[in-house]
């Protein structure tokens, strides 16, 4: 794959790296990918194909190779530039970090992109599904997710307590763990730099950032204001801040610009169900981006249909946005959707875009029929079958091989 001002374009051959991940992940990324081949077949009539490259993460990882991720895995995807996931495991309260946030560490995969739009079909708690259509743009590298942190008893932990009652007079719990917060203007420039582009690029009129700035003035405010000042310097002919909206456009967005405004975390976590057709774009620091794309996609359905892509200024790795389910994994009962749906926007970004709404409708037309797996079936009733994890695949691939779609 060629990179040429930050555009990827790929041969007819296209070889992609993909790591099975934990859990479900090798059963629902062997159904992504042959889903994508089906694609990539209906849609250029064999004139392209993907090779696939198995690469190593986590289990499988640590049992050939003896590590959770070696340092080739990360060479392969620079060499690559693009590459396939499946979730991978992450201990909780202790043990290794997270190896999904090492490879967006050590990658600089620095956006997250959530896209979360409704499946026609699929059940869901929300009134009104048809009128989401938001593209999240979450910082990967900073905030409390950077991993700075000491428990309470460690030596850490004891110097800074005794260092910030001594410098700063501030005084902490001695039973307190500390964990640091960096937000960085560098990366919330370069977030919210990508988040406009993007909305120019897909004619979407509106750019939210999302923060929580009046509690945590000088990480999550300095993210709105450096995010306000990127705007209005660098695309000033091309974005309308909320202020200038009223003060001097009566309210109405002048044609062809983009609304910048911004919200405070809790608000926008609600706004998104009250408001939905107010909202295109949302920029969100780290752990805001977690917390609220789980529940964007809840709303329409789920985690398990909802795709996710890291992405730097050129690599991406695309996953699913849930994790390795282990109650259902090796039962070929895990849904696909997620990974798959990431596959094709996999495809979209090399330029292959045919692929990616073959792949798009086809799952539409599968949920439609009520040929779904059971986390959907048990949601739409108990007169629906379910299908395995590999008959879903199955389905999907005889929508794309039709002539209906
Ligand atoms: P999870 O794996 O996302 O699973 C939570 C629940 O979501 C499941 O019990 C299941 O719900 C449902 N679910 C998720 N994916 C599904 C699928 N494809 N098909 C059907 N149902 C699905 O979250 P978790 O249990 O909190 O985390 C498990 C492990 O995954 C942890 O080690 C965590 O760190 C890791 N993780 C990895 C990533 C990543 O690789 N990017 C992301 C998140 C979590 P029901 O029980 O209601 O059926």
């Amino acid at each position: 794959i060629e990179e040429k001002d930050g555009r990827l374009t790929a041969p007819d051959k296209v070889v992609i790296p993909y790591i099975e991940g934990d859990g479900i992940g090798p059963e629902i990324v062997t159904a992504a990918r042959r889903i994508a081949d089906a694609a990539v077949r209906k849609a250029y009539g064999g004139k392209r194909e993907i090779v696939w490259w198995e690469i190593y993460a986590g289990e499988k990882a640590e049992k050939i190779y003896g590590e959770l991720l070696p340092r080739d895995t990360l060479e392969a995807i620079k060499y690559c530039k693009v590459a396939l996931k499946g979730p991978l495991t992450t201990p909780v309260g202790g043990g290794y970090r997270s190896l999904n946030v090492a490879i967006r560490q050590k990658l600089d995969l620095y956006a997250n992109i959530r896209p979360v739009k409704w499946i026609r079909g699929t059940p869901c708690p929300f009134k009104y599904p048809e009128k989401v259509n938001w593209v999240f743009f979450r910082e990967n590298t900073e905030d409390v997710y950077a991993g700075i942190e000491w428990p309470y008893d460690s030596e850490e932990a004891k110097k800074l307590r005794r260092f910030m009652k001594e410098e700063f007079g501030v005084e902490l719990r001695e039973d307190a763990g500390i964990g640091i917060k960096p937000i960085s203007k560098f990366a919330t420039y370069r977030i919210v730099r990508k988040a406009i582009k993007y909305a120019l690029e897909n004619g979407l009129d509106t750019v939210t950032l999302m923060h929580k700035g009046n509690i945590m003035k000088f990480t999550e405010g300095a993210f709105m204001q450096w995010g306000y000042e990127l705007a209005t310097t660098e695309f000033r002919d091309k974005v309308v801040t909320e202020q200038e909206l009223w003060e001097k456009y009566e309210g109405k967005l002048p044609e062809g610009k983009i609304l910048i405004n911004d919200r405070i975390a809790d608000n926008m976590m609600q706004q998104i169900i009250t408001r939905p057709e107010s909202y295109k774009v949302i920029v969100c620091p780290n752990l805001n981006g977690d917390y609220i794309t789980d529940e964007a996609n809840a709303l329409v359905g789920g985690i398990s249909t909802a795709p996710g892509a890291n992405v730097g200024d050129v690599l991406a790795v695309v996953e699913a946005i849930h994790g390795t389910a282990p109650k259902y994994a090796g039962k070929n009962v895990a849904n696909p959707t997620s990974v798959t749906r990431a596959a094709g926007w996999l495809l979209n970004y090399i330029g292959w875009s045919e692929p990616y709404h073959l792949i798009e409708k086809a799952i539409e037309r599968a949920v439609l029929d009520r040929k779904v797996t059971q986390d959907i079936a048990r949601q739409l009733g108990p007169d629906v079958k379910p299908l395995g994890t590999k008959e879903f695949a199955d389905a999907v691939i005889e929508y794309i091989e039709s002539d209906e779609l």
